[in-house]
């Protein structure tokens, strides 16, 4: 996405790329470090930034009506009453919030 934006402004160069990632998203955040650098230079990035922000797994608890944090990925269940919840409200983030364009 970052690739094409560039390109859709004129190939500007792209200083940053701020990403949402959950514990969800299947993703390691040390991974994706790592493998930024060489998706870069693949893609007209070279020298761009990575940031990212680990977001918190939220579900929602039907029983309390209210969303909750989830302590622990091996637990679905409410932190606050311990209803089992299966809806998780957030947490599968993998996702570009903004960028940093230099014009
Ligand atoms: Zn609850």
């Amino acid at each position: 996405m970052a690739e094409e934006e560039s390109a859709n402004r004129g190939h500007a160069h792209v200083n940053a790329v701020y990403l949402k990632l959950g514990p969800l998203a299947g993703v390691v955040k040390e991974a994706l470090l790592s493998s930024w650098e060489l998706a870069c230079e693949g893609a007209g990035l070279t020298g761009a930034r990575l940031v990212v922000e680990e977001v918190p797994i939220l579900v929602y608890c039907p029983r309390c009506g209210e969303s909750r944090p989830l302590p622990s990925m091996q637990w679905f269940a409410c932190p606050e009453c311990g209803q089992p919840v299966s809806e998780v409200l957030q947490g599968r983030e993998l996702q570009v919030t903004a960028l940093e364009i230099q014009e």
